[in-house]
């Protein structure tokens, strides 16, 4: 069903967005891979791209605070592959502050690219979606689109707001064979996680471990990282044909973190 399917994964040069990436790329999709880094940097990434699936895979890097950019990066998924018929709304950065202190530029890059980035790739992407009478959005949200942590503002107003506008692109999109959903992953240990393990040790003075098991204590009651590949596979299920009724829901993929 994915084979010459369009794919584009915006963030997906590490962490759950490249695994996501790998997933569509074993079922023979064409992939949009997306990230700020130079191509030469992410070459080895896109060769293991290319080995693993029959489709091509196209690089674009674009800053998706930009709007200028996304619209270059649109432009370019159309020009060379003609359309994007899966969109997946993974990029995202975090910062940990209180609010009193939270810098606005931080607040600003979040809500850009974690929240408008996935406005204004759906605007673009859409019509041709509609034209084509098919397409999947998937924005990848987060535990924190459903419950909030301290020091989080901006990350978990951006992850509420792509729960909305998950919402809103369903309503708009329900009559035309499109669906969008949203995804709502717990600790992934990917770079963005990491980092907040090694700042969590380095206030707290702790070792790396005892700072990850911490992290899961706090809120992952199944004390296990959740995989970047659960978070493709759960895409793929999107996708798929047993998928087409599903529109406007979220789905969690977190251990239990917001059973509590
Ligand atoms: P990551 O840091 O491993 O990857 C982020 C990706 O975004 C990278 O490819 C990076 O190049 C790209 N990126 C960063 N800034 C960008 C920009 N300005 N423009 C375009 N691309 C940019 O992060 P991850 O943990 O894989 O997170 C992926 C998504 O999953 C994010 O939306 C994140 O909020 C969400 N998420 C992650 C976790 C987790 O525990 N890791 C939990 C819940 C939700």
């Amino acid at each position: 069903m994915l084979k010459n399917k369009n794919v584009l994964i915006t963030g997906s040069t590490s962490g759950i967005g490249l695994a996501i990436a790998e997933g569509f790329a074993y079922q023979n999709a064409n992939l949009i891979i997306n990230g700020i880094t130079p191509e030469d940097n992410c070459s080895a990434i896109l060769q293991e791209l290319s080995n693993k699936t029959k489709g091509k895979v196209l690089y674009v890097q674009a800053d998706l605070i930009q709007v200028c950019e996304i619209e270059s990066m649109i432009n370019k998924a159309f020009s060379e592959l003609g359309s994007v018929d899966v969109l997946i709304n993974n990029a995202c950065i975090q910062h940990v502050s209180p609010i009193e202190s939270f810098e606005n530029d931080k607040w600003d890059q979040i809500i850009a690219l974690g929240l408008s980035s996935a406005f204004h790739t759906s605007k673009l992407c859409l019509p041709k979606m509609r034209e084509n009478n098919w397409g999947r959005i998937i924005n990848i949200a987060s535990a924190h689109g459903i419950v909030a942590s301290a020091h989080k503002a901006a990350y978990v107003a951006a992850k509420h707001g792509a729960i909305g506008l998950t919402k809103v692109i369903a309503l708009e999109t329900a009559e035309a064979n499109i669906t969008c959903n949203a995804i709502c992953p717990g600790w992934v240990l990917t770079p963005l996680v990491e980092n907040q393990i090694k700042n969590n040790a380095e206030k707290n003075g702790w070792t790396y471990e005892h700072a990850t098991q911490e992290l899961l204590r706090e809120k992952q009651p199944s004390m296990n990282f959740v995989k970047p590949d659960d978070i493709a596979q759960m895409s793929l299920f999107l996708c798929s044909e047993a998928a087409n009724q599903i529109t406007g829901s979220k789905f969690v993929v977190d251990g239990g973190w917001t059973a509590r």
